[in-house]
Order: structure tokens, then sequence, then C-alpha cells
């Protein structure tokens, strides 16, 4: 139901198109709540004006992607019965210099002529970027453009029934003056949904797809700590395609936890070609971890380690926080760091030799140590301060010319102390693997002829050193997962880089658990 403009690239989808409401909206309730009263205002910018109350022009939504910013934005047009404008900031971003801002200029106009209407403007720090900040300086083009967008914020009167939501997960980098009164003066912050809201945001995406009578939403919701509404929507609908290739008349348990791991970490690649020689590696880079994992207090607990390929990983080490993280403690993150070594050094042990396949192992434990020494204030050495502020490395513009806020000794402090904690847990995870090689060499024993291997059997490894139970494994009924990462396929650093990880260490973020 969408009409495209010829010069504005925005789309409008007419009132009568738009069936979404805020019943499709789970998880947010906040966000909900906050964005209750544009309904009215859409409806009845009369009855505002009569008490002189001045109605907000533009609405600013900050939240990662996928946690439905989009989708509240349509809600409230739907539930106002109003038209819905949508184009992204990029789209106005163009090669030429003025088309940008002749693009602002009609978009506006297209929304002034379909009065109730909702714009919404998703990606604004494409756009919205402080000025005189860009790389390679000044961006005449995208001034222009932003300059055009304020002209038009101050030109407009809200009671002619038009309010601007923009959407953004980087409020931090936008200029000051679009966030001045009577531009996008109302932020709303929609966050990544807890416990309950990932089972409320299931339930209404379940409503489209037939589950077994088994299937138990809210295990699912716990297993699925840091996953966005989309990804949980893509979760059920993963689910749905896999049940429907087994012939499966409804979905059940195994189905969404298989969908639960590749929308996550990439479908399992079973077909790779994988030599006897790098199969035999992984499993000792993945016994490695799993060994660290179960002999380590205050890891997460291990839920199960594999050696089928997944998306850029040879074989991963999933552990499973009990509950949402909110929060991370310090011997959690030296264990975690400990446990992420064991993969190169039970390598190692197994060869003599060592692989690329622990870059990405590398990466995580550097971001954790660093993040422990610069923001977590947990390194006695520099203290309870803040160096670098929250987003020194992020990407572009601003964050480029923003000069480091420490000096260069303590640049080089920072440095040394990230190494110290990263090689203490290297050596603590070496005496340990050192110690129990018997029963590494068993776990990746076990992880060859099985493949996988659930938490029970390698607890009951690493306790007896034997393996008595082989069944079970990848097949296990135990539910959803929490957090997991992954090993990089080894011996092709070309163009494999590490694993991105999202994980990184926000307060709602599940604990990195490396593998
Ligand atoms: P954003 O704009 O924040 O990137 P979207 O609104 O585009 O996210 O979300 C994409 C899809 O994911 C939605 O269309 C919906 O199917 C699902 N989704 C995301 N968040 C929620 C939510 N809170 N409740 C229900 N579904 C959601
Ligand atoms: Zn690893």
């Amino acid at each position: 139901g969408a009409m495209s403009f010829g010069k504005s690239k925005a789309r409008l989808i007419n009132k009568d198109k738009n069936k979404i409401t805020f019943k499709d909206v789970a998880g947010v309730d906040e966000a909900k709540d906050e964005v209750f009263e544009l309904v009215d205002f859409l409806k009845n910018p009369k009855k505002f004006q009569k008490l002189g109350a001045r109605i907000p022009k533009g609405i600013l939504m900050v939240g990662a992607p996928g946690t439905g910013k989009t989708l509240l934005a349509k809600a409230i047009a739907g539930e106002a019965e109003a038209g819905f404008f949508t184009i992204s900031g990029s789209d106005f971003v163009e090669m030429f210099v003025g088309v940008g801002a002749s693009r602002v200029r009609d978009m506006f106009e297209q929304a002034r002529k379909s009065t109730p209407c909702l714009v919404f403007i998703d990606e604004i720090d494409a756009v919205g970027r402080h000025r005189g900040h860009g790389l390679g300086g000044g961006n005449d083009e995208r001034e222009q453009t932003l300059n055009a967008l304020l002209v038009e914020m101050d030109g407009f009167d809200s009671q002619e029934g038009v309010i601007i939501v923009a959407a953004t997960n980087r409020a931090d980098v936008l200029d000051p003056a679009l966030l001045r009164p009577g531009r996008f003066d109302r932020r709303i912050t929609v966050s990544l949904p807890d416990v309950r809201g990932r089972e409320a945001i299931l339930k209404v995406h379940a409503k489209k797809v037939k589950l077994a009578k088994d299937v138990d939403l809210s295990v699912i919701a716990r297993g699925t700590p840091g996953y966005s509404g989309a990804e949980l929507a893509n979760l059920l609908n993963e689910a749905a395609l896999l049940a429907a290739i087994k012939n499966k008349k409804r979905i059940r348990m195994t189905e969404l936890e298989e969908a639960r791991d590749k929308v996550r970490w990439g479908r399992e690649r079973r077909s790779l070609a994988m030599s006897e020689e790098d199969k035999t590696r992984t499993a000792w880079h993945e016994a490695g971890h799993a060994v660290l994992n179960v002999l380590l207090k205050h890891c997460h607990p291990l839920h199960k380690v594999t050696i089928i390929p997944r998306g850029q990983s040879l074989g991963s080490t999933m552990s499973l926080p009990k509950e949402d993280v909110l929060n991370h403690h310090k011997l959690q993150l030296l264990d975690t760091i400990c446990m992420t070594m064991g993969g190169r050094i039970a390598e190692e042990v197994y060869s003599g030799d060592i692989s690329s396949g622990a870059a990405g192992d590398i990466q995580q434990a550097t971001k954790m140590a660093r993040a422990m020494v610069t923001q977590f204030g947990m390194s006695a050495e520099l203290g309870m301060v803040q160096y670098g502020g929250d987003n020194e490395y992020v990407f572009l513009g601003r964050d480029m010319a923003q000069a480091k806020d420490y000096s260069e000794d303590t640049a080089q402090l920072i440095d040394e102390e990230v190494k110290r904690i990263i090689n203490a847990a290297y050596d603590r995870a070496k005496q340990n693997i050192t110690d129990n090689q018997d029963k590494v060499k068993a776990v990746a024993e076990a992880l060859k002829e099985h493949e996988t291997l659930d938490a029970s059997q390698v607890e009951e490894i690493v306790k007896t050193g034997t393996f008595s139970k082989p069944n079970g494994g990848s097949d296990n009924k135990k539910g959803m997962t929490g957090a997991q990462a992954s090993t990089p396929a080894s011996g092709d650093v070309s163009d494999k880089e590490p694993p991105e990880t999202d994980s990184g260490l926000g307060p709602n973020s599940p604990a990195p658990a490396p593998a």
C-alpha cells in the first residue's frame, strides 16, 4: 500500500492501508506510554489548541536496530487514523549539492497536503550529524540538507496535524541544533526487551504461526537475552520455515531452538567440507573453551559445545546466562577472559602449532579487558575514572575529530593494564589446561565423534575423565540457551573478520561468553 513520490523519495502509506496499532507492539511499555498522547494530538489538535498547549512537532526515538521504532511510529499513525510517510535519512544524502535539500522541502510539502499525518525519518543521523565534523572537513550537501530540515521544522505548525518522528541509535552524534525546542525536543528511548518483554513480543508474533502444544514461549524468552523484537519475530518465522521443510504440521521446541541459533549466529553449515585436520584442531580448540567453562566458577554456565560450522565459525562453545545480564562483575569478566584463552592454548597442546582461529577470541578478550580498565573502574592502577568517553571507537566524523581526553602517559598505562589482565588470564588458562590435558583430550575426542556435546556430558568428562552417555548432544530438550560466541574459521585470514560482537558490554547486553 505504498506510493512513491517522484522527488522526495518518501513513501506514503494511506490511513486505510495501515493496519498496525498498539497491540502489535509489545515489550516496550515505557516507550508506548510516552507516545500515547501523540495519538490524541494527531486526532484532535483543536482540543490542545484551545487550551493554548504547544503540541510537540518532533520526536526523537533512540534505540538499537530492530527494537520496534518504525513499528511504534506506524502504530501511532494507525491508532490516529493518520497517514504515514516514511523516508530514510540516507535518502536525503545525494551526490549532488542541493538535491537533498529540495527533497526535504518536497517531503514537507507532501505531508502538508495529507494531514493528519506522521512523517517518519529513519536513520536521521545520516543527515543530522554534527556539522563541520564530517570526514575530510565539511560536507556541503549534507549541511544544506540539514539546514533545509531545520528551516522546514521551524516553518510548520504542529496544529496543522503533522508530527515528525525521527529514529536513530546514535543520538550522541546528532547536531545539537536538531534537538532545540520546537524541533526534535522530545526524546523517547526504545530499549531492548527484558525477559517479560521478549515473551510478550513472541506472543504477538506467535499468532501468525502454528505452535505445537508443548511449546513454552517463556522458555524461549529466557533463552534469548539481548535479542531485539525484530530478531524474535525472525526467530518464529525461521522456525516455521524449518518445520515446513521437515513436513511438520506444527512448530516444536527443536525448530525454535535451531531458529534461535540461526537468527543470531548464522545457519549451520553442515556441508562445509572440513579436512580431518581442521576438524581435529577445531575439536581441541572448542574442548579448551568448554573444559575451562566448566572448571571456572564465575563463567556463565556451559550449555553446549559443537564443531558443526555455523556462519563464519568452525565451532562454538555456548554458555547460558541464568537470567538477563544487567551488570558485569569483575570475577565473571576475568573468568570469561580466561575461558576465551582456552581455545588457542588447547590447539597448541594438540599440535605444537597455533592458527588464526583464535582471532575472534582475541578481539573479544581485548574488548572486555579494555572496558574493565577504561569504563568499569576495575583496575586499581587506573582507578574509578572513565577514559575516552563511551563512544571512543565509533564510526566516522565527529569521533575522529574528537581528541582523546587523556594523556599519552595514561594511554600507555591503559595498554599495559589491558595486557596485564589478558596475560594473567592466559597464564591461568594455560595452567588449568595443562593440569587437565587428559580431560581436554577426552572432550576433543568425544566432539570429533559426536560433533555436539551438552553441558552434562562435558561435566561428566571433566569429573570422571571418561564419557559414558553418547546420546543427548544437539537434540537435547533442555530448551533455549543464552549467550554464545564463536570462533572464526581458521586458516583464512584474508576475508574472515573476527565476528562483529555487538555483545559490547552495555548494561542490557548479554555477557559475552566467548567460544
Ligand atoms: P527499528 O525501526 O527499531 O529498527 P522495526 O520497527 O523496523 O525496528 O522492527 C522490525 C520488525 O520487528 C517489526 O516490523 C516487527 O515485526 C518486529 N518487532 C520489532 N520490535 C517489536 C516489538 N516491540 N513488538 C513486536 N514486534 C516487534
Ligand atoms: Zn575460540
